[in-house]
């Protein structure tokens, strides 16, 4: 038979029980960061998150890729914000909607994507790139994630990639009401830093990124003496202010495995701009302009 003390220490534990559920329930229900119900037809959130915890990320107390660090906060962005607009006049167009000339594979060949209906959509396994090279500039680029996103989670999802140099990737993924490892959301610097906030849009509408780059800088000893800096804007919304790379992107080209531990390769500052195809995950691109800042001309 039990004691008094174990019925109602019993009993106090059924409350607490109760009492957390209670509050749970309230929590998930009342939380002012709940994103819109997924449209019909969506495929339901998962709440696994796929993930690493495999190496320290420098200076971070997070491992890359690793599925605990946080999710970013889900931000609704505001109206259009810079989508569609016109180029500065000082802006170089890199794409108008209607051809590739100012592209090209890694390899030098004529960019093979497909081009309709004032949009270009990744097709194949060729990733594009830029012909010209810029050292620190001002790029803005829009982007629509497949809809219906068809019952594909985590990376697998719309995955695309602002690569610069083919070094370092602003993730281009859709991450409305689906998570994956924080830093390989939209808009994290790829396996490096999550972004602020989770400002995605649905797929099916246009997203725009506006991207304030600062290429890193060697000396003639080859020691690095500036590291590459990044601001982006995600619809309108800061999501990497002032972001200090630690290094290459792992998993793309330069010359750090996936997974592998980052670092800085040396080279020139001009930069080209890489759009990257995922398993040829049908993302599509329109809109793409970029101003030259001429940070070392001034100073
Ligand atoms: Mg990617």
């Amino acid at each position: 038979m039990k004691s008094n003390f174990f019925i109602q220490n019993e009993m106090n534990m059924q409350a607490r029980a109760l009492a957390f559920l209670a509050v749970l329930a309230m929590s998930s229900y009342s939380s002012p960061a709940q994103a819109p119900p997924p449209a019909a037809g969506a495929a339901a959130p998962r709440e696994q998150i796929e993930g690493f915890k495999e190496h320290l990320i420098a200076g971070s107390k997070w491992y890359q890729h690793d599925p605990d660090r946080p999710q970013p906060p889900i931000v609704t962005p505001g109206a259009a914000f810079s989508q569609a607009a016109p180029p500065p006049s000082d802006a170089e167009l890199l794409f108008d909607g209607k051809d590739l000339s100012k592209w090209q594979t890694m390899s030098g060949q004529p960019a093979p994507w497909k081009v309709q209906d004032g949009y270009v959509e990744v097709t194949g396994r060729n990733d594009i790139r830029t012909k010209g090279t810029w050292a620190d500039f001002q790029l803005h680029v829009e982007f629509l994630e497949p809809n219906p996103p068809g019952n594909l989670h985590g990376q697998s999802r719309g995955n695309s990639g602002i690569m610069i140099n083919n070094m370092y990737e602003v993730q281009v993924l859709d991450s409305y009401n689906d998570k994956t490892y924080a830093d390989g959301q939209a808009g994290g610097i790829y396996g490096q830093m999550p972004p602020l906030v989770n400002a995605s849009r649905p797929p099916g509408e246009w997203q725009t990124y506006d991207i304030i780059w600062e290429s890193p800088r060697w000396n003639a000893q080859k020691e690095l003496v500036q590291k590459a800096c990044i601001t982006v804007l995600h619809n309108g919304v800061v999501i990497q202010h002032r972001t200090e790379l630690i290094g290459s992107t792992d998993g793309i080209g330069g010359g750090v495995a996936w997974r592998g531990v980052s670092k800085y390769t040396p080279h020139e500052p001009p930069v080209f701009v890489a759009l990257q195809t995922h398993n040829a995950n049908p993302v599509r691109f329109r809109n793409i302009w970029i101003r030259d800042l001429h940070v070392a001309e001034r100073q």
